[in-house]
């Protein structure tokens, strides 16, 4: 398995360069063939399968071009070929192009109040090897983490064709993240404030430098936002909500994480929802996630776990649908006031939140209905998703994989593929 460190961080959401943009710039040849290289792999990872031709039209580069830059994307193993088809333009047959599969990795982590996991994602987006495990790090150490996480990430590398390239580590953490320097802020479920998380992680996998750390419902929103690395899924424009015992959410617009000044956008968990409401992780009182978080629903529910409450609800225990119901309000209450401010309509939740269906989704949508102003113009909808345990492992290694689409000259290294550093 090899490894390398990455040159410099992108946005992971970045659109692709315009080959106009770079034809107009007044670039030298070096940096124009780096521009239309990465121009044609994300045209490629965008709309799989495209033969030469196809690539052709929707760059606006010579045909020539694009094969020279094809042959070696497809050299390099960031970009397959398939079997030829017949019925291409002029009635020759063209060559499929598609992200290669299992050549280049991410790997994305996530450390939460219930759960830790690993995951490798190669570039077609299929989970290549994960390390899914439920425990409660409540008062967990962040070394105790690091630690048990390394080896869960271990356990996921070990195996991988050694001619398997990995493009970074991402780790997702539930609290504000200072991404630049890799530092975790302040996470009020787990009580960690101003840990070092890049480099306790970095060393404790013996990785120094090639963990980035970053919020996991951006990352959770990426999975709903992205079918593969660099491939738009329908959902463009939301509003994501993270359930655990801490409620997070994303905004995704225009297919793009839209993160704040700071990179600390939407902390929703703690919109105040109950004038009498319990204490808060944070300090205040009354916040949405002492109501509709998984630690105080299931407190007002009176039930331990989240099959306990499952159960209780398909029995129609009165005190857990109660408690649904009253989390259900407090929801639309909060995301009301973001779709308001926002002009978002459309909002996924993940997490318990996801689980919990139409449970909880009926009395939310009631007051979004009732407190959202352009409701009867753009009715918001509330979609669930709720299949993967830890989608923002999977949005984290796709993060990863991401930054070799921005700069993939940056990754054709020569074809000895068992050393480190890319080539620059
Ligand atoms: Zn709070």
């Amino acid at each position: 398995m090899a490894t390398s460190g990455e040159r410099r961080r992108r946005d992971p959401a970045s659109s692709p360069a315009s080959p106009d943009a770079a034809r107009s710039s007044g670039a030298n040849q070096g940096s124009l063939r780096e521009l239309n290289l990465a121009t044609v792999l994300q045209v490629i990872f965008s709309e799989s399968p495209l033969t030469r031709a196809d690539v052709a039209l929707r760059t606006g580069l010579t045909r020539s071009t694009v094969s020279r830059l094809v042959d070696e994307l497809v050299a390099h193993r960031l970009v397959e070929e398939g079997e030829p088809r017949v019925g291409g333009q002029r009635g020759r047959p063209g060559v499929p192009l598609t992200p290669a599969q299992s050549s280049f990795v991410g790997l994305g982590l996530e450390a939460n109040i219930g759960l830790m996991a690993a995951r490798v994602v190669d570039l077609s987006g299929q989970v290549v090897s994960e390390r899914v495990v439920e425990t409660d790090l409540t008062s967990a150490t962040p070394d105790d983490v690091f630690t048990r996480l390394a080896a869960l990430a271990h356990e996921a590398l070990d195996g991988l064709p050694p001619s398997s390239r990995l493009t970074g580590v991402r780790l997702a953490l539930p609290g504000l993240v200072d991404t630049s320097r890799g530092v975790l802020l302040r996470a009020p479920n787990l009580d960690w404030h101003d840990v070092d998380a890049a480099s306790g992680l970095a060393d404790a996998m013996g990785m120094p430098g090639q963990v980035i750390v970053g919020n996991e419902a951006d990352f959770a929103a990426l999975s709903v936002a992205r079918i593969a690395p660099g491939r738009r899924s329908p959902w463009s424009d939301f509003l994501y909500l993270s359930g655990e015992v801490g409620i997070g959410s994303a905004l995704v617009s225009a297919g793009r994480l839209i993160t704040g000044s700071h990179g600390w956008a939407g902390e929703i968990g703690h919109t105040y929802v109950d004038p009498r409401g319990d204490l808060c992780g944070c300090g205040a009182r009354g916040c949405l996630e002492t109501v509709a978080g998984l630690r105080g629903l299931l407190t007002a529910a009176g039930v331990t776990d989240r099959q306990q409450l499952a159960a209780a609800l398909a029995a129609g225990h009165p005190r857990a649908v109660g408690a649904v119901q009253v989390a259900g309000r407090a929801l639309g209450i909060a995301v009301a006031g973001a779709l308001n401010l926002l002009d978002v309509s459309q909002v996924v939740m993940g997490g318990h939140l996801g689980q919990l269906g139409d449970h909880l989704t009926a009395a939310m949508v009631a007051e979004l209905q009732t407190r959202v102003l352009a409701a009867p113009y753009a009715p918001p909808t509330v979609e669930t998703v709720a299949l993967d345990a830890s989608p923002a492992s999977w949005g984290a290694a796709v993060a990863a994989l991401e930054a070799v689409l921005s700069d993939p000259a940056s990754w054709l290294t020569p074809l000895i593929l068992d050393q480190g550093t890319p080539h620059a």
